[in-house]
């Protein structure tokens, strides 16, 4: 071991710096973490715009960790994508999706979900695959998920990104450009994708109704998705009057605080029965 220590590992700790060491010891603790369940599957739902019905859920993971407590997903997603542990993760998640799915039909509720899906998952040739046996194991229709995917998933590798969204899209799972406005995808390249939703990003939506330019921003892709046949859906609603704008704007699905902030999905029944009381009420 010593003399491992002295050719290996010890040259290795002399020439990485301290955010390294830090993401390694982090990529140790997410592994722990899968191993002990610390992971836990949130659901935020998303409504439609003219009904209010709940159309579908966005599967969000959190973090309970022992010592920290809750950690939010953007302190730890980024290192998991760059350390490659994302694969575990997203069928982990896909898995505890498709579980929750399995329940919620045994209890008469049919609702979608979204999984976030993100570039090195794109590029992993075995995840049409993976994802079909976790469907399988949990006796779930492919067409029960939709996959979210961002603009720069999909730009990093354009051509493999292309085989594995064709692939999961002939499977039955809906595809969903995640964040739309914020990458640099060209439009000539996405409709080329069998993509069947655009999700505007929060921030042109959030205090939407303050800020004229952003309502047009929001305007002109609503009605960009609809030319191209997508549905349009818009994220980070949080009060009644961008809600109403985007009525009026014609948007297909809406999801924010206003409507739920994100809840452990084991909520999800019960939110459900006390919204579709208040909606009658
Ligand atoms: P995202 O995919 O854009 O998800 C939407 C984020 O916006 C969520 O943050 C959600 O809680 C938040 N949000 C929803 N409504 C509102 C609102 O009305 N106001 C505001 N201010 N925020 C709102 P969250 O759960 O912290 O997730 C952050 C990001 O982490 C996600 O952004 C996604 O990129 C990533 N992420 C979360 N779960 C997963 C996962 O299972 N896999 C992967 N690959 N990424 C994930
Ligand atoms: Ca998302
Ligand atoms: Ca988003
Ligand atoms: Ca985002």
């Amino acid at each position: 071991a010593a003399k491992l220590a002295k050719n290996g590992a010890v040259l290795y700790s002399q020439t990485i710096d301290k955010s390294s060491q830090q993401s390694l010891s982090l990529l140790t603790e997410m592994r722990t973490a899968l191993e002990q369940n610390h992971f836990q599957l949130y659901v935020q739902p998303k409504v439609s715009v003219i009904s209010n019905e709940v159309v579908a859920v966005e599967a969000l993971v959190r973090w309970f960790h022992p010592e920290k407590g809750m950690i939010f997903p953007d302190q730890f997603i980024p290192f998991a994508e760059q350390t490659g542990f994302i694969r575990q993760l997203t069928r982990w998640v896909m898995n505890a999706a498709a579980a929750c799915c399995q329940q919620w039909q045994n209890a008469g509720i049919n609702i979608k979900i979204s999984v976030n899906i993100s570039t090195r998952d794109l590029l992993d040739q075995e995840l049409p695959e993976k994802f079909a046996e976790i469907l399988q194991k949990n006796q779930v229709l492919p067409e029960c998920f939709c996959l979210e995917i961002t603009e720069s998933a999909i730009m990093d590798d354009p051509v493999r990104a292309h085989l594995t969204l064709d692939k999961l899209h002939a499977m039955g799972m809906e595809l969903s450009i995640d964040d739309f406005g914020t990458g640099y995808s060209s439009l000539a390249y996405l409709k080329r994708l069998p993509v069947d939703e655009l999700k505007i990003d929060k921030s042109f939506v959030l205090k939407m109704e303050q800020d004229i330019d952003n309502t047009k921003i929001v305007k002109s892709t609503i009605d960009l998705g609809h030319n191209m046949g997508l549905r349009v859906v818009a994220e980070g609603i949080e009060n009644a009057e961008v809600l109403a704008l985007l009525k009026e704007l014609g948007c297909d699905q809406a999801q924010g605080y206003f409507i739920s902030k994100p809840m452990p999905a084991g909520n999800m029944p019960a939110w459900l029965e006390r919204w579709k009381s208040n909606q009658t009420a």
